[in-house]
């Protein structure tokens, strides 16, 4: 069995300088993590080495949507429609309680893109493409349907709409399923160890890594026969250091979602809806907020901490306000945010929301493979890509052979729930035991969606709890991400683990020091380790929930 506990991190760390691993991945995001899953489950040995926490980069801050595609189809990407059509059934198999049904409204209205034909010719021929069947073909509706469906859209501009199938998941969990998995499979995988450098043999080949450890300031070499960089918005900063980059480079787009809580915006159901400048953006309800998205703009920033201003924040605030007029949404009703960096191929001439979205590798002279692009969505099919290409090239390098790709057989978080009905039945039994100590219905939703089966695990925890209330609950939640995930940080668990950062700012607000407290006591912290803590906390809540302006950002 892998390491996946924090406190045997000294022993993850001699085992990746004394080993030398057939491939090693650099980037554990979601690309990272499914090239991971990938080679362990065809037999291969495998380090994943990850700057920061686990999905710290784009993983966790996409629009979390598991996507038929249909924006492809508008730009007539037909193959992408497919692949990602495809793709989407496949992890709804693999994990029913984190890739979850969430029928898309798209309304058409006077004046707008789209009228009743299109839109209903489009999705059939999405549906077609996708391969989109039974209660999740799409399905037209007039104008009373579609306002019975969601009555705060805006009345007089309305002429129907069309519903059609979209997958939810949380990006940060699914790419942490991957790695657990890829663990159980054999894998060595560290957060907080950042590759700062290549090490090369007498041919020039690359034949491992230079990396320092970020928690404790060590430096260490990890060898391995092959490298594959899934560094994501970071790419092309380690093709730069292999000095491999070609006539493709990386465009970087950043995409802001903010939340509002479902009081003030009682959203029924998820729409997708058109905005003045021509793009269009998803308003998605979930749990006790609905959060809205997303912008796509050139990003020319530090990587490492892209913010939400306030115009992207007045941007969609007005494309709300336009669509659904009586919410009447204002800045101090934003209670979180997030924003990410969708790492684009070039393309020379396209703005940032032309550009395509598909994948591509490159290898290099010195035998570096980099992928960059893609979505979330077709992570397992671009692991799978990737790993066809190294298992080639060592097979003949080593003489090795290793099995075909399993992992559309491989169910994620424990795979004990294997259908929408178990899950359903799981959540009824989760519900049942909170509700009995008096916690609230929505803990219950949230533990499955999040953890699926490991909610038990949890909640085994909590019965040794001293109280039986959500703070205790919490605690039992990060017992387990430390005990299970590698939690190292409190950023790590109120955030990547948890999503609570994002969807439930007042639990970050409330119970942040009892969980750097319970961490203390784990890790043994001393006093300035808790006090770097409680900063960081506190940093990302207020760069979360506040809005300078870009401008003045600029100026000063
Ligand atoms: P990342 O998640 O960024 O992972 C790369 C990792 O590499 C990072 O964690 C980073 O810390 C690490 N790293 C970098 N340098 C080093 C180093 N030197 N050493 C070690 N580690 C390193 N896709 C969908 O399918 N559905 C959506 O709804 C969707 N919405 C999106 C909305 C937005 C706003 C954005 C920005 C993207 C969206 N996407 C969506 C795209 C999707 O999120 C990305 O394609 C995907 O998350 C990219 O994953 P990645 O692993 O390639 O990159």
């Amino acid at each position: 069995m892998g390491i996946q506990s924090a406190k045997q991190r000294p022993l993850l760390l001699d085992q990746l300088s004394s080993s030398t691993f057939d491939l090693l991945v650099i980037g554990g995001g979601a690309t990272g993590a499914g090239i991971a899953l990938d080679a362990a489950s065809r037999g291969m040995s495998v380090a994943l080495l990850e700057k920061m926490d686990f999905a710290f980069g784009t993983s966790s801050r996409s629009t979390k949507l598991i996507h038929g595609g249909l924006r492809y189809l508008k730009q007539f990407e037909i193959k992408i429609v497919h692949e990602v059509g495809r793709e989407r059934a496949i992890l709804h198999r693999l994990a029913p309680h984190l890739v979850v049904s969430e029928p898309m409204l798209l309304p058409f209205v006077k004046g707008g893109t789209f009228g009743k034909f299109s839109t209903s010719l489009g999705l059939w021929v999405y549906d077609l493409l996708a391969g989109v069947s039974g209660k999740d073909r799409r399905v037209m509706l007039s104008k009373k349907k579609t306002l019975d469906r969601e009555p705060l859209l805006r009345e007089d501009i309305l002429l129907g709409s069309g519903r059609y199938a979209e997958y939810r998941t949380d990006d940060a969990r699914l790419t942490l399923e991957n790695v657990k998995a890829a663990i159980s499979y054999g894998a060595t995988a560290a957060n907080y160890v950042e590759v700062t450098g290549f090490t090369y043999d007498a041919d020039h080949q690359i034949n491992g890594v230079e990396a320092i450890d970020h928690l404790d300031g060590g430096s260490l070499t990890v060898k391995a026969h092959q490298v594959i960089n899934a560094a994501g918005p970071w790419v092309d900063d380690l093709r730069k250091e292999n000095q491999s980059m070609n006539n493709k480079h990386l465009f970087l787009s950043k995409g802001v979602h903010i939340v509002i809580s479902h009081e003030h915006f009682p959203l029924h159901q998820s729409v997708y809806f058109d905005v003045a400048d021509g793009r269009m953006i998803f308003a998605i309800p979930r749990g006790k907020v609905t959060y809205i998205g997303t912008t796509d703009t050139e990003y020319k920033g530090d990587k490492n901490n892209p913010r939400t201003y306030l115009e992207d924040v007045t941007y969609l605030l007005d494309a709300v306000n336009h669509q659904f007029p009586t919410v009447k949404l204002r800045l101090d009703q934003v209670e979180s945010s997030w924003a990410g960096l969708r790492p684009l191929i070039f393309e020379q001439g396209k703005s940032a929301s032309e550009i395509s979205r598909k994948d591509e590798t490159f290898r290099s002279d010195s035998g570096l493979i980099s992928i960059a692009g893609g979505k979330l969505t077709g992570y397992r099919k671009m692991a799978e890509k990737v790993v066809n290409m190294a298992t080639k090239t060592l097979a003949s390098r080593l003489g090795k052979s290793w099995k075909a790709c399993q992992t559309t057989q491989i169910p994620l978080a424990d795979g004990v729930l294997s259908s929408e009905k178990d899950v359903s039945a799981f959540h009824k039994k989760i519900a049942d035991q909170l509700e009995s100590v008096g916690l609230d219905s929505y803990l219950a939703w949230y533990l499955v969606h999040m953890y699926g089966a490991q909610a038990d695990d949890i909640l085994i925890r909590f019965r040794k709890a001293d109280e039986m209330t959500e703070a205790g609950l919490i605690l039992a939640e990060l017992a387990f991400g430390m005990e299970e995930e590698m939690v190292h940080t409190a950023s790590d668990f109120l955030i990547r683990r948890t999503g609570r950062l994002y969807f439930d700012i007042h639990s970050v607000r409330q119970h942040a020091g009892s969980v750097i407290a319970a961490m203390a006591r784990y890790f043994d912290w001393d006093e300035d380790r808790i006090a770097r803590e409680t900063q960081e906390i506190l940093r990302e809540v207020e760069e979360v929930s506040t809005f300078p302006s870009e401008s003045e950002i600029v100026l000063t």
